[in-house]
């Protein structure tokens, strides 16, 4: 059997432009049945020694007459339905749009395996939104440029295991080829830290901090540094390593302003630097000086982690220089119940990275801030705890009227999404959202992670 790969993504990624790259002149049918596949392609494709079929959704869009999610679930669905892999492609120069995060989401709930493409890579105009395609929790990207031909040896690579199952299936021994075929790199939906999905973490904070002694500190000790890149290449951005059996992907950001010290003033890159690093990763480990106080700059870089909803850790670095330990752990608690409600109960670690100490401290709490992350809370505890709520607390009226909550799921994990049914929501005030928020950490123990809630109107 021939293996069939398909080609999703929004309109302008560059999908039309991957399959005539992979099909050549080699357009073998258009399939145009009328209504539910039209300009849907089919072509025999060429990639090295490599040969499938690849399907083509560009331009279904036009065809159907569906909301945006209705059109884009529907081609999507169509053209994985029968696929071994879908080719999800994202474009590297424009970033992360919120249609692809609903593809995105659509993908990872598919059976179908799902590879990613950041297209448009060539040059650097790319690098950023190669590593924000990390956040959609679908593998490691892979840099392509459809138009000047260039990562599709990598894409040959990840390929290859999946066109060979399907042509062992031709065999008729289905179930041994597939057990035989090493689906690693195309699976991703493996938990987090586990052989086949690394934990990827991010470390950031102000100039000075400890970050570069931190990185270093961790990939020295931790020597087992697994692919290609393994320790030599320190200019590569993310590190693959192996900390107490788990997989854990490092953003390197001392890497990162290595190869942009040319172009730019260090310091001025703190905070590029810190987007970057942060929308790598799932964790982020913030390091804080003990040495000196908490400051607005800190502050920022917590307040941008949060934002971006990742997962967070403080990392209380240098704590061999301080001397007063009591009062410097008091007052770093006291700064963050003051200033850092919407992480509130973020686990704080001391540590020195000079000395190696307190390192599997930090690793265990960025594996804990991740399990968090990725809590889910059933609607029926949800709806029995609004219950409670509402019955000792409920919202203020407004004009007279009372607001009326009715109902509340969590639609997302990473970070964890509530939504409440509520029927005049622009009229509740911000301090019962946040009352909201504090309830459901806190009843639900989820510290230490941004926790979103929005209102969706319904009567
Ligand atoms: P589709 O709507 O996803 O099928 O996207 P197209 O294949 O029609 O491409 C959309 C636009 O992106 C076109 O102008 C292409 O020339 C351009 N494009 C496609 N691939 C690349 C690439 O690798 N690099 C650059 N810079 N542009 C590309
Ligand atoms: P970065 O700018 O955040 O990458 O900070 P560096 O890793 O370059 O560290 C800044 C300075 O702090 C260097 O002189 C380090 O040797 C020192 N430093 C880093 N971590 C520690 C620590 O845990 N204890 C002590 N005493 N010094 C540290």
């Amino acid at each position: 059997m021939v293996a069939k790969v398909a080609i999703v993504g929004r309109p302008n990624v560059g999908k039309s432009t991957l399959f005539n790259r992979l099909v050549g002149k080699r357009l073998a049918l258009v399939d145009d049945t009328p209504g539910v596949t039209r300009d849907r392609r089919v072509g025999e494709a060429r990639l090295g020694d490599l040969k499938f079929q690849v399907i083509d959704t560009a331009g279904l869009e036009e065809a159907a007459a569906h909301s945006l999610e209705g059109r884009m679930r529907k081609q999507t669905e169509e053209a994985i339905g029968d696929a071994d892999v879908a080719l999800f492609v994202i474009d590297a120069r424009s970033g992360l749009t919120p249609t692809d995060e609903t593809f995105a989401d659509l993908l990872r709930k598919s059976p179908t395996p799902v590879l990613l493409l950041a297209n448009k890579a060539e040059g650097r105009a790319g690098e950023g939104g190669l590593l924000e395609a990390y956040s959609l929790g679908l593998g490691d990207p892979i840099a392509i440029s459809a138009e000047h031909g260039e990562g599709l040896a990598d894409l040959y690579d990840v390929l290859r295991p999946v066109v060979d199952a399907a042509k062992e299936r031709e065999g008729g021994d289905a179930a041994v080829a597939e057990t035989d075929v090493d689906v690693d790199d195309v699976d991703e939906r493996a938990p987090a830290g586990s052989a086949e999905r690394p934990l990827r973490i991010a470390i950031v904070g102000r100039p000075n901090a400890g970050k570069s002694t931190l990185i270093n500190r961790i990939l020295g000790e931790e020597r087992l540094l697994t692919g290609p890149e393994a320790g030599i290449t320190r200019d590569s951005i993310a590190v693959d390593w192996v900390w107490n059996d788990r997989h854990v992907k490092l953003f390197d950001t001392a890497g990162l302003r290595r190869k942009a010290r040319v172009q730019e003033k260090l310091e001025k890159l703190s905070v590029a630097d810190a987007l970057r690093a942060v929308r790598f990763a799932e964790v982020v480990i913030v390091t804080l000086d003990a040495t000196i106080s908490f400051e607005k700059q800190d502050l920022q870089i917590i307040d941008l982690v949060a934002r971006e909803g990742r997962a967070v850790v403080i990392a209380l670095n240098k704590w061999d220089l301080v001397e007063d330990r009591a009062e410097a752990m008091q007052a770093v608690r006291d700064a963050s119940e003051r200033y850092l409600n919407q992480i509130r109960g973020v686990q704080i670690v001391t540590m020195s990275g000079l000395h190696g100490q307190g390192l599997d401290k930090v690793l265990d709490a960025a594996f804990k801030a991740h399990e968090v992350w990725n809590r889910r809370v059933s609607t029926s505890r949800l709806n029995r705890w609004l219950d409670g709520v509402l019955t000792h607390h409920p919202p203020p009226a407004a004009s007279g009227r009372r607001i009326k909550l009715r109902y509340m799921t969590q639609p997302k994990t990473r970070p964890p999404h509530f939504v409440v049914f509520c029927s005049k929501p622009e009229n509740l005030p911000e301090s019962y959202t946040r009352y909201l928020v504090n309830g459901l950490r806190e009843t639900f123990d989820m510290p230490g992670t941004p926790i979103r809630l929005s209102y969706r109107k319904g009567d």
